[in-house]
């Protein structure tokens, strides 16, 4: 029998840009249309333990933690309509791999995360994910330093009682929350800084 491919939606942009939102009112229109999927959100994402995508305007949907793609791939013979997966810069490489294969199967896929880490360093994830897209959309948030579009997402860390931008040695992965010294934030290219 032909099988239709699925579609790839990518939402990415800078942290507090939306993303979790906008990937919600996707899969929202797709309830409404009585489509059948699920939200995958991976374990590593500690700020919220509960089964649950919710993003910082308080809207929510129901979610499966995963601890990875491969979790996600036991879904596949299930012929969902669409699956959604936030934060893609949390999982690792073979998700590349299940997102084609839901394709490949008739699913569509929702994908929604970071552009760019806080060195301003793309994640390979994402890009390759970016690549395969049928339809890209950029968010914007607001810089909190001069209120233009922001892009980038600003790094800072404690260092003697004062925030001030991490250094692009540190570690790509810290979660907001998870170590009270760090901090984020959206900003534009002028407002951005890179530390020591
Ligand atoms: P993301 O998933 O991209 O981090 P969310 O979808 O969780 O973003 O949250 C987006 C919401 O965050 C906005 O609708 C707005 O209500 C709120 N917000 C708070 N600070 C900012 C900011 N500096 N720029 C844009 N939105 C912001
Ligand atoms: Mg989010
Ligand atoms: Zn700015």
């Amino acid at each position: 029998m032909f099988v239709l491919k699925g579609t790839l939606e990518v939402v990415i942009g800078p942290m507090y840009s939306g993303k979790t939102e906008e990937l919600i009112r996707r899969v929202m229109r797709r309830k409404i249309a009585r489509q059948n999927g699920i939200i995958f959100r991976v374990s590593s994402d500690t700020r919220n333990a509960e089964e649950l995508v919710v993003s910082r305007a308080g809207t929510h949907l129901e979610a499966k933690i995963v601890s990875g793609a491969r979790d996600a791939q036991m879904y596949l013979d299930d012929k969902l309509d669409y699956v959604a997966f936030d934060e893609i810069q949390f999982f690792e490489s073979d998700l590349v791999d299940v997102v084609k294969k839901f394709i490949d199967a008739g699913t569509d896929v929702i994908v929604a995360g970071l552009n760019l880490d806080f060195r301003s360093e793309p994640f390979d994830n994402v890009m390759k994910i970016a690549a395969m897209a049928d339809e890209i959309a950029l968010l914007k948030a607001v810089c909190v330093v001069c209120g233009k579009d922001a892009t980038l997402t600003q790094r800072l860390i404690m260092k003697d009682g004062e925030w001030v931008p991490a250094s692009t040695k540190d570690p790509i992965f810290k979660v907001e929350g998870s170590d009270v010294k760090v901090r984020y934030e959206p900003r534009c290219k002028d407002c951005w800084k890179v530390g020591e």
